[in-house]
Parts: structure tokens; C-alpha cells; sequence
């Protein structure tokens, strides 16, 4: 399920919840990076993860980046 684009963001581009609708905040939400080949100018992408959908299910990969990707993922 692609979920990148239903991801609730605020006014500076944090997001505020997630595609399933757990609300994100101090603790709730994962701060990671990402390299990545689509931003040469930063080098990768900010990632936030749902901690929320992390305890549901470790199957679930509910995680946002920032600037989006624009490299197609590999299935
Ligand atoms: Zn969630
Ligand atoms: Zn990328």
C-alpha cells in the first residue's frame, strides 16, 4: 500500500498524522534519515516514522519522507 501521499502534514512540514490516522508528536513519531540518489543537493530524505503503526504490527512500514521520493521503488 502506497501511503507516501495521505500523510497529514503541518504548517512547517512536519507531519501531524499518519495515513491511519494516529496523531504524531514528541514521542510518537520516529526521526530518521535516508540516503538517497533523488536528492543530490541533501543527500537523502528526512524520515518520520508512526510508532503507533510500529506497536500494531511490524509488518506495517508507516514512515513519511521529506523532501517526497521521486525515485520509483523496487518491488
Ligand atoms: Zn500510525
Ligand atoms: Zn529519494
Amino acid at each position: 500500500m502506497e501511503t507516501e501521499s495521505l500523510w497529514a502534514s503541518g504548517p512547517d512540514g512536519f507531519p501531524v498524522a499518519c495515513p491511519y490516522g494516529h496523531l504524531l508528536g514528541p514521542g510518537r513519531v520516529l526521526v530518521g534519515w535516508r540516503p538517497c540518489r533523488c536528492s543530490p543537493a541533501t543527500g537523502g530524505h528526512r524520515t518520520y516514522s508512526c510508532r503507533a503503526c510500529q506497536a500494531l504490527s511490524d509488518q506495517r512500514q508507516t514512515t513519511c519522507h521529506q523532501p517526497p521520493c521521486t525515485v520509483p521503488r523496487k518491488p
